[in-house]
């Protein structure tokens, strides 16, 4: 059970107190140029607390030659055991500063504090850590849990509104798979008139609870994949072709079409299907994107080689209604394709 901490009040004394319990012998602060320079004034008494390291912000640098710096910088500082690493930022900042922790001298403490709405409601919950590679997302990387995570919504209010958007998706995603009344409250209301700390615990207490049932998403965390299947493809493939498609937006997307899948297999009715696409297609119009012939082949070929896929088939998370998901639905690859060209309906 991961030891979480919502400290909207005041998570400088919250995590001084925290700290102060711990025997720890150092302390890295993992941080990028923009939680740097937005984040770490809000928690000022780290800056004497340790090594500060500063990464380029973005996923193209959630790699294998940051975590070698990261790795290299820890070694510098003559690191041991029982340093902590404070991972301060987004999900690339968590998942990458998570698994060069998890690594470094076979695993050091390292605790969790997200500052993008997607990191607060989604990545820093959960024990995945990894990073990407050759073009594939999370391809290397490992199960370890935070020693703690610090939730400050007040994080988000220099938070570009693109990336406020992307963490929303993840929310949609939760509210599908498992809570109908929450989606009944989101859907009759824009991105912008939401309540973040209200939506943030009821999300980061659902994935909470699903991790703690399967941690090593043998069974019923696979709920948390719905959109994901799709969704990942998209990101790859926009990322492989230098195009922004932040992964929240790529899920929104990719829930869309997932949710026709679940249409297409009988599962919900068109007007369940209409509701959700309507409201997501309009809160995400700006990450629209085009699809021709060529791009959904090669989304498809994404799709089919995501790690999840047992023996070539492809399985995804589906809705059996809104507010429940339904893991393991076999697809064919026609149907994938059909649901990803289903994306062109709606009009840019
Ligand atoms: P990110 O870490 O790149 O952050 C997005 C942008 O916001 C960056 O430019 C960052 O510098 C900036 N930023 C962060 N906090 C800020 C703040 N408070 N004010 C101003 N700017 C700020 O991206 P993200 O959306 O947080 O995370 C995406 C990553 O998370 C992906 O790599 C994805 O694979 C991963 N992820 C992991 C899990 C998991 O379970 N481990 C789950 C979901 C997503
Ligand atoms: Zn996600």
């Amino acid at each position: 059970m991961e030891n979480i901490f919502f400290c909207s009040a005041n998570i400088e004394s919250t995590l001084k107190e925290w700290l102060n319990k711990q025997s720890c012998s150092r302390v890295f602060i993992l941080c990028d140029e923009n939680t740097a320079k937005y984040c770490l004034p809000k928690i000022s008494f780290l800056q004497g607390k340790g090594l500060i390291f500063q990464i380029p912000a973005g996923e193209a640098y959630k790699n294998l030659e940051t975590a070698q710096q990261v790795w290299s910088a820890m070694t510098a500082q003559y690191l041991d055991r029982n340093a902590l690493c404070i991972n301060l930022g987004g999900g690339v900042i968590g998942d990458l500063g998570g698994f060069c922790a998890a690594t470094y001298k076979r695993g050091i403490d390292f605790i969790q504090i997200p500052t993008t709405l997607l990191a607060q409601v989604d990545a820093s919950i959960g024990g995945k850590v990894g990073i990407d590679f050759e073009g594939y997302k999370n391809q290397i990387g490992l199960f370890a849990s935070p020693k703690a995570v610090f939730i400050d919504t007040n994080f988000l209010e220099t938070l570009p509104e693109k990336e406020l958007l992307a963490g929303f998706a993840e929310i949609i995603k939760h509210c599908l798979i498992a809570d109908k009344e929450m989606w009944d409250e989101i859907s009759t209301k824009s991105w912008q008139e939401q309540d973040w700390q209200e939506l943030v615990k009821h999300s980061v207490s659902f994935k909470n609870l699903i991790v703690e049932k399967d941690f090593q998403e043998k069974g019923v965390r696979k709920l948390l994949n719905f959109g994901h299947t799709i969704g990942h493809a998209l990101e790859s493939y926009f990322l492989s072709k230098n195009e922004k498609l932040l992964h929240g937006e790529a899920v929104a997307w990719g829930i869309i079409a997932e949710t026709f899948l679940s249409y297409q297999k009988g599962f919900i009715e068109k007007e369940d299907l209409e509701e959700i696409q309507d409201f997501i297609a309009f809160q995400f119009k700006e990450s629209k994107k085009w699809l021709s012939d060529r791009d959904v082949d090669e989304i498809v070929m994404l799709a089919l080689q995501d790690k999840k896929n047992q023996n070539n088939e492809i399985r995804c998370t589906l809705l059996s209604e809104i507010g429940r998901g339904i893991i393991d639905v076999s697809v064919e690859e026609y149907e994938l394709q059909e649901a990803i060209f289903y994306l062109n309906e709606f009009s840019p």
